[in-house]
């Protein structure tokens, strides 16, 4: 697969980047409530709970079946952040990570990222 970064001119470079990596780079807007070097969190356009927010990668990783051994660093920097990031939105009552793999896992956007879902109580198992 053709790295998007090395497209030859910028309209290239903008058609094939994913919707995230266009969040991340601030093409499209998105109510962020984390960011550092490594990682984006910002809030589901769709939510499934009270509080339904993304954490991602800044890394182009499609998905985690996908992830190699040299992230192994990131994504479990991934998760610590996760856990901040709950902590920050007040989620002490509880919250759910979720990372949906390919088209039965229900993955609509081929770019890694954990669902963070909090502020109502969680059904198990989940559809
Ligand atoms: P998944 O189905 O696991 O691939 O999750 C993709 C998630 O991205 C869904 O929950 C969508 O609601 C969410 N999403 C799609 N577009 C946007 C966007 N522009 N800003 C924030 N979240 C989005």
């Amino acid at each position: 697969m053709q790295d998007p970064r090395s497209s030859s001119t910028l309209e290239e470079h903008i058609m094939s980047t994913t919707l995230f990596e266009k969040i991340i780079a601030r093409e499209i807007p998105a109510d962020i409530v984390f960011e550092d070097d490594s990682v984006l969190a910002f809030r589901d356009i769709n939510p499934q709970a009270p509080t339904h927010v993304l954490i991602i990668p800044k890394k182009v990783i499609p998905r985690v079946g996908e992830a190699q051994e040299e992230d192994q660093l990131l994504l479990g920097y991934l998760l610590l952040k996760a856990g901040e990031v709950a902590r920050k939105l007040n989620l002490e009552n509880g919250f759910r990570l979720v990372i949906n793999n390919g088209r039965d896992g229900g993955e609509t956007v081929p770019h890694l990222h954990c669902h963070l879902l909090g502020g109502r109580s969680l059904e198990w198992p989940p559809g």
